[in-house]
This record gives C-alpha cells, structure tokens and sequence, in this order.
C-alpha cells in the first residue's frame, strides 16, 4: 500500500504502545490547583491507561459572553500538572501566538480544533508557525462535515514536515434535533480510514456526545470501529466546571469507562478469521441483492416518469410519498430500524427516484 502522508505510527510517539492512546484532562485549565488535583486522581484512578493530559486554555465559545479561557497564564499549570504525574501534555492552538507561547512553555503537544480546522487560512498559519518544529499535532474534524476540509489541515500540517500527526473524531454539528451534542456521522471518519489507513483516528466522545451519559457507549463504538485511541474530558468537580460542565466526568468515572471497554483485536486469529471471512460474505452478497433491487426500482421509476408525462402529472405527489414513508417505517420498526435511520434511506431512494423520472420526462 502507498502510504499518502508519512506519518509515523502512533506507538513510536506515545507512550500507549500497541493499547488505545487515552488522552484526558478538563475542558478548560482553571487553576493550578484544579489542574494538579485533576491530574493527580486521574494518575491514581486510571494507571497506566492515561497517556496524555489535555486541557483548553484557548477556548473558542460559540457566544462571546461564555468562559474564553485563562490564556497563556494557566500554561504553566498545565505543564506543572504533567511533569508533577509524568505525562505529557496537549493544549489546544488557533493561530500562531498560542503556538509560540506553547511551544514556550514546553508543552508537549498541540491540538487544532474543529472551529479552526474549517479554515484552511488559520490551518496554514499554524502549519507555517511549526516549520521545523517537532511536536505532535492532533486535527480534530470541522465542524461541518467536510472530509475533504479535514484531510487538507492534514496534509497542510504534513507538509510542514509534522509527522507525528493524528486526527481527532468529535463528530459534526447540525440544525437537526438530536441525541448528540454532534452526531457522529461515523461513516466519515471510516472513509478517512479507507483512503489513508496512516492517520491515527482517535475519538472524542465527550464532545460528541455532549452529555457524561453517552461517553461510555459513544467510546465503545469508537473502539469497536477499530480506531486508535479516545480523548476524554475529566475533571474533579464536573458540575462546577467552567466549561462543558455536562459532558465532563470524574476521574473514578473515567477509569470504570476505561477499565470496562472492551478492546477489539485488530487483526484476527485463524479462527476468527473464518467466522468473520464467512459472515463478510454474507453481507457482501446481501448488499448486491439491495444494488440489484435499487436498479429494478429506478427502472419502474422510469416508466412511472414516462405515464405521468403522457398524462401530464407532476413528479412529486406529496400523498404517495407520505404512504411510502409510512409503510417503510412501520416495516422497518418490526425489524428493530431506527425510525432515523427508515427516512435518511427513503429520502435518498426518493431523490434517485426523482432523478430517474424527470430524467424521462424531459426526453422527447
Ligand atoms: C475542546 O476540546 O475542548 C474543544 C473546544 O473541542 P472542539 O474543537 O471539538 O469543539
Ligand atoms: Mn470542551
């Protein structure tokens, strides 16, 4: 396989090994004391299983009236927290003065976030200000889900000759009502991992989720989707934090979510290998039969398009649509579909469908 971007593998620049990199801290540095506390119980509770402290000093708000962060006087504290348990430590930049006081205070590894990824002038920026720097950089997604915009921050970032780069998976913002503060859209960083299986994908459940309830399943899925790590927001005193109060949790939390995960094999034994080779099979030849069907679908489609032009109706008729939407959802509910997941699927059979009829119907 030819590698696109040469990046070295996370083990050689972490202290996770060949086990997920874990990467915890608040939201937001405080205070010395909030920062050394957090670190400490998160040393004592989870050993060994936290490799990285993370904390935001810098805090991009969507509302200017929100906690904006200590700035450049809590890097000290973070440092201080890091060297006091023996870890290194990230803090998040967006623009060329964080990277310099950062790099100044010796933190150890830096994090670009997502309302920064989407712009690939301040991504270049920061690329340009770590020319000839070593240090790790982490590219958390933007925060539209533009996987394109997130590879270009990689490739910007490698260019500049950053090689121990990963991304961060925090999952996408939406004007639709939802369970997560961002939904994960986990097809996304699953094609990231199919076009460049070389960029480390570590999971961000605890701003995806956006509440401490969904971090342990949100983690879960995370590892069973065979990605490399998680970062997750700790702090001692969640209620009271500055930022992100919600989704944060205790660092005796933090290790039951740890200490439960249950870690898949990458690679599969002999065994297991015929199971799962039998069962891809089976999926396989189910997802040429659904390919199959769709095609025999469109083409009544066509012929629909085809009578509705010879009897001068519209394409759209909004009653048939609704009793399709309805039976599909009855149907699909038997099954255990979620109700989402039903309408995501018609809508998109719809619009094809659509596409085949006026495709017709605008022939002479
Ligand atoms: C954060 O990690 O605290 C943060 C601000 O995250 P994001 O960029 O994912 O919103
Ligand atoms: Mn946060």
């Amino acid at each position: 396989m030819s590698n696109k971007f040469k990046i070295l593998p996370l083990a050689d620049w972490t202290l996770a090994g060949n086990s997920p990199l874990v990467i915890a801290g608040p939201c937001s540095a405080e205070g010395e004391e909030q920062m050394l506390e957090t670190v400490t119980q998160i040393v004592k509770h989870c050993a060994g299983k936290v490799h990285m402290i993370r904390a935001g000093i810098w805090k991009p708000r969507t509302r200017p009236n929100s906690f904006e962060g200590v700035g450049e006087i809590g890097l000290p504290w973070v440092k201080n927290a890091g060297l006091a348990v023996g870890l290194p430590v990230m803090v998040e930049v967006a623009n060329p003065e964080h990277v310099e006081a950062a790099l100044k205070a010796g933190i150890d590894a830096l994090w670009i976030g997502a309302r920064t990824t989407v712009s690939p002038f301040n991504v270049q920026s920061i690329a340009d200000s770590l020319k000839g720097v070593d240090i790790p950089v982490f590219i958390k997604n933007p925060v539209n889900p533009d996987l394109e915009l997130w590879i270009g921050a990689v490739e910007r970032l490698n260019a500049a000759g950053i090689n121990k780069l990963a991304v961060i998976h925090r999952g996408f913002s939406s004007y639709e009502k939802s369970i997560y503060r961002n939904q994960p859209m986990w097809e996304i960083p699953i094609e990231l991992r199919r076009r460049y299986p070389e960029v480390p994908i570590i999971v961000d459940p605890s701003h995806m989720g956006g509440t401490r309830e969904l971090i342990y399943l949100l983690s879960q899925q995370g590892m069973d989707m065979g990605f490399d790590g998680l970062m997750i927001e700790s702090h001692i005193n969640p209620d009271k934090a500055w930022s992100d109060a919600k989704q944060q949790v205790t660092p005796e939390r933090l290790a039951e979510i740890l200490n439960s995960l249950i870690v898949r094999q990458p690679k599969l034994d002999k065994d297991g290998f015929k199971t799962l080779h039998d069962l891809r099979a089976r999926v396989d030849r189910i997802d040429d039969y659904i390919i199959e069907l769709l095609c025999e679908r469109m083409g009544i489609s066509e012929e629909i398009g085809i009578f509705k032009k010879n009897e001068h109706l519209a394409v759209h008729q909004a009653e048939r649509w609704s009793q399709i939407v309805k039976r599909a959802l009855e149907k699909g509910k038997m099954g255990g579909l979620t109700e989402e997941f039903i309408l995501k699927l018609f809508q998109q059979v719809h619009n094809e469908s659509i596409f085949h009829q006026t495709k017709v119907m605008e022939k002479n």
